[in-house]
């Protein structure tokens, strides 16, 4: 447990939250601020600031949540669909510093979004990059 961790204290009991879903090592709750009724946090128990500070086992226990809480969330909210969203660093938009997902139910006209400002590469851009993630993946 981190000090100063809201999500922490949640997951300890010490702070209340609308639980959905619990059990040894994650936790689901409503959203305090929702997007839209229904938006849903999934979080590992333990603190990890960002995705990249957990293990691959770690990642799949929790994510193995995702498919069984999006379909009550959707289900439940009447929604005609989902966003999940997973934020790491404060560029990224994270806020509170404990990995979790977002499970956000969408509806036609809802005035939600992402702005999508899809690029292009320069040239040798893509190739570069290319070998660059292969090679750190290997
Ligand atoms: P992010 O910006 O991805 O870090 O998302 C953090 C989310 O946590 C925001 O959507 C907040 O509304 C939500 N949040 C912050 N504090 C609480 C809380 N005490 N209970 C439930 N949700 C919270
Ligand atoms: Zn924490």
């Amino acid at each position: 447990m981190a000090a100063d961790c809201i999500f922490c204290k949640i997951a300890s009991g010490a702070l209340p939250a609308m639980v959905v879903f619990e059990d040894a090592d994650a936790m689901a709750f409503l959203d305090i601020a929702p997007l839209a009724p229904g938006h849903t946090l999934l979080i590992p128990k333990k603190h990890y600031r960002r995705i990249t500070d957990m293990t691959a086992p770690t990642v799949s226990a929790l994510s193995a949540h995702l498919p069984r809480l999006a379909a009550a969330v959707v289900s439940e909210t009447n929604a005609s669909g989902l966003n999940i969203l997973q934020n790491n660093g404060e560029v990224s938009g994270q806020s509170v510093d404990h990995v979790h997902f977002h499970l956000i139910p969408r509806t036609e006209g809802d005035g939600l979004g992402y702005r999508w400002n899809a690029g292009r590469y320069a040239s040798g851009q893509a190739e570069a990059l290319l070998t660059r993630i292969r090679t750190a993946l290997s």
